[in-house]
């Protein structure tokens, strides 16, 4: 996959290597017990990098199922011919419930009005759902004082069938957060109170499920390990804690200019030139999530060398200093992110440099760059 790819249209493209992503895969699957059900989480077109090729992937490395954010998601797996149980992981919004029976969708449900219309669409085959339990994340669930009408209410709909309760936590980044504990206790709680103990629970995302037993349940949700990020970003990069990048995201060298001392590059005259420099333009930019913090703070790698972005990032074009590394030439290879040789960036790097978290560079990769599966 090192190679420009010859079909590309643009020179700016992003390489996924499904490779990594099963063997990510397989770490997750390795940390629970052989009982425990993995169904990663392939929402936001697999976090950015295609959930169709991902899903295929993962369904032959034996995915017990998948999640998606939305229906829309999940309409394009079925079309694509996944088969495989998917869960709804958003909850239900008044209008989805016939396209979640004929999608065959198991959905998080956080509001029992939408109990009813899920019933009535149910009719030709039952739907199985989640009640979505809030333990204390303060986002979407039931609260826990209305679960047990909530079940109740699940119970006399014959239509639908209650596959189990979920709930999500809001510090499992932080492995040692003493919230991690109050969350699983008040879930252990209303599994008691439910009589619900045995039911299909689950309660772990890539943080929860790397870190605790306690946390697996019966099913756990991976995303972004699959991609080879670390879910306990800042504390630590994905491959220092064995998981293999999947991303390389590449361009190749649009123009080489030598400018003299003192002349600016880009847009508000940012960078002004200390030396005589060589400066190279990418054709890359914010319209393809190449973000606006990048600009004189990323690097990027040329030959297997750092060299720093320069200047502002414009809609379609970025600037890099390549003063003093032989023969740079028109349409050589660049890694925006990535490995190159012995040298990378990590995604983690990249969303310290702006300011984010390795989930939003992932998402944020512009549509217009082609995807390319190694
Ligand atoms: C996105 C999501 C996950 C996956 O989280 P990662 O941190 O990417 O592993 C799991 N559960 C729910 C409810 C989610 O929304």
């Amino acid at each position: 996959m090192n190679a420009p790819h010859p079909s590309s249209r643009r020179p700016t493209w992003l390489e996924i290597d499904l490779d990594a992503i099963q063997h990510n895969f397989a770490m997750a699957r390795q940390a629970v017990a052989p009982g425990v059900q993995v169904y990663p989480v392939i929402k936001a077109n697999g976090y950015g990098l295609g959930a169709v090729p991902i899903a295929q992937r993962l369904t032959e490395a034996g995915a017990d199922g998948f999640c998606v954010a939305l229906v829309e998601e999940a309409d394009s797996l079925r079309r694509a011919g996944v088969t495989l149980p998917m869960v709804l992981l958003s909850g239900l919004t008044a209008g989805v419930e016939e396209a979640v029976a004929t999608l065959h969708l198991r959905p998080f449900v956080a509001n029992t009005d939408r109990l009813l219309p899920l019933h009535q669409a149910a009719r030709q085959r039952p739907v199985s759902l989640f009640l979505k339990v809030d333990t204390g994340m303060g986002r979407l669930g039931l609260a826990v004082p209305k679960v047990m009408a909530a079940v109740a209410q699940v119970k006399a709909l014959p239509n639908l069938h209650l596959a189990g309760l979920v709930s999500h936590l809001a510090c499992a980044d932080e492995p040692d957060h003493p919230t991690n504990v109050k969350q699983r206790l008040c879930l252990d709680q209303v599994l008691a109170q439910t009589g619900l103990t045995g039911s299909s629970v689950s309660l772990a995302n890539s943080a929860a499920l790397l870190s605790r037993s306690a946390n697996h349940y019966a099913w756990v949700r991976p995303g972004i390990m699959l991609y080879g990020a670390s879910p306990f970003f800042p504390a630590s990069t994905g491959r220092e804690i064995g998981l293999r990048p999947v991303v390389r995201w590449c361009t190749r060298i649009l123009q080489v200019s030598d400018l003299p001392t003192g002349a600016t590059v880009g847009y508000g005259q940012t960078f002004v030139t200390q030396r005589p420099s060589r400066i190279a333009l990418l054709p890359v930019g914010y319209a393809d999530g190449y973000n606006r913090l990048l600009g004189n703070q990323a690097v990027v790698l040329v030959t297997g060398q750092r060299v720093p972005v320069v200047g502002r990032v414009s809609m379609d074009m970025i600037a890099i200093d390549v003063t003093g590394l032989p023969a740079v030439t028109v349409g050589q290879p660049v890694t925006l992110l990535g490995e190159e040789g012995e040298a990378f960036i990590d995604i983690e790097e990249m969303a310290a440099w702006r300011g984010t978290i390795p989930y939003e560079v992932l998402c944020n990769v512009g549509e217009r760059v082609p995807r390319y599966y190694g």
